[in-house]
């Protein structure tokens, strides 16, 4: 759960991005933000699937006078993604935000950006510089020819000179490329050149199936270098699908402290039960725990309960029923039809013992 690479901590709301802390799941809204309750319903379930860090698009007047009431009405830290218009960011610096994510460089006079700096100053908020191999400065662009990574931390650069001017050091940092091969080597060169917190991204990634996969793979190899301090899997999707892959990459990696871990056989001639349907459903129902339980799910008792010896709680079928199994020993045997149900069950006490420590 420790980042490896040293940042500088940031305090997002109630939580300390960056420094030993853990990485905290993000994702942002698909609803339009002036619409309060929309924004608000999708906020709660991104919240119970795990999402720690919301970002809502402020792209007008609507949207940002929406902010106080949203943010009232959630749990977790609020973000305002802001293009260019500074008094949009001062109203949703207002209006109580966490953090806002809008590019120095882009704002226009110094003392629009003076103005954004004091209100984010006063009220202790962070700014996040979002670099985009797709959107670098024209004169960054004459200079490669075409989006580098070199490109883009000089983008970073350029815009985060203007904050440090200006003595403000509460600096987020991203640098998202669609080009799964750009994004990794800009993070890497961006974690070497500054110690501002990252908040990782591959930039439309795609739908579930593909995005997921490209997800994986950029943002997998960046973690796997001890890179990223924020992460948001972008898809074009429902946001909540987001919010459970990050938590399954996080869990790859070690870096989620309270995500179940389901194992589950790839099926073989051997097999005794319906094991898709089962593990769907078992995948399901382990969203909604938040304890680091490991089940697992095989189809056969031959080599069920042995391959899963590391697993604290799993069934393997047999024949018309199923072996319930702890540590790699078999507790009970089950009815096939009670099968799903018992594992449940046993997976809420496995949480409740987890809870209560
Ligand atoms: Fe085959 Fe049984 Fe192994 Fe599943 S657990 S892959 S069904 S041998």
């Amino acid at each position: 759960m420790i980042h490896r690479s040293k940042t500088r901590p940031v305090k997002v709301g109630n939580l300390t991005v960056g420094g030993s802390n853990e990485l905290f799941i993000q994702s942002m809204t698909t609803t339009k933000t002036h619409d309060v309750d929309a924004t608000v319903r999708q906020i709660e379930r991104l919240e119970e699937a795990g999402c720690q860090i919301v970002r809502v698009a402020c792209p007008d007047e609507r949207a940002a006078n929406a902010i106080p009431e949203i943010k009232k009405r959630i749990h977790i830290p609020l973000v305002a993604d802001i293009h260019f218009d500074y008094r949009l960011a001062l109203k949703a610096i207002e209006g109580g935000v966490d953090k806002i994510r809008i590019n120095p460089g882009n704002i226009g006079k110094r003392e629009r950006v003076e103005a954004v700096v004091k209100a984010a100053k006063e009220r202790g908020i962070p700014i996040r510089i979002g670099v985009n191999a797709g959107s670098l400065e024209r004169h960054i662009l004459q200079k490669y020819g075409y989006p580098t990574a070199d490109g883009m931390v000089e983008s970073a650069l350029h815009h985060i000179q203007i904050l440090e001017d200006l003595d403000f050091h509460d600096i987020i940092v991203s640098m998202k490329a669609s080009d799964v091969n750009l994004a990794i080597e800009a993070y890497e060169k961006a974690a070497k050149t500054f110690d501002y917190p990252l908040h990782l991204g591959i930039t439309e990634s795609g739908t579930l199936f593909s995005g997921t996969i490209k997800s994986a793979a950029g943002l997998g190899t960046i973690l796997s270098k001890g890179i990223g301090n924020t992460l948001r899997v972008s898809l074009s999707a429902d946001p909540v699908e987001e919010v459970k892959v990050a938590r399954e990459l996080l869990k790859i990696f070690g870096l989620s402290s309270n995500a179940p871990t389901l194992v589950s056989c790839p099926t073989c001639g051997r097999i005794e039960i319906d094991l898709i349907s089962i593990a769907n459903e078992v995948e399901e129902y382990l969203q909604t725990i938040k304890a680091p339980i490991k089940v697992s799910v095989l189809g056969c008792a031959v080599n069920g309960p042995g391959e899963a010896r590391e697993a604290d709680i799993g069934i393997a079928g047999a024949r018309g029923e199923g072996l319930l199994f702890r540590k790699g020993k078999v507790m009970r045997k089950v009815p096939e039809e009670t099968m799903v149900e018992e594992l449940k069950k046993e997976i809420d006490l496995l949480a409740e013992e987890y809870y209560k420590k």
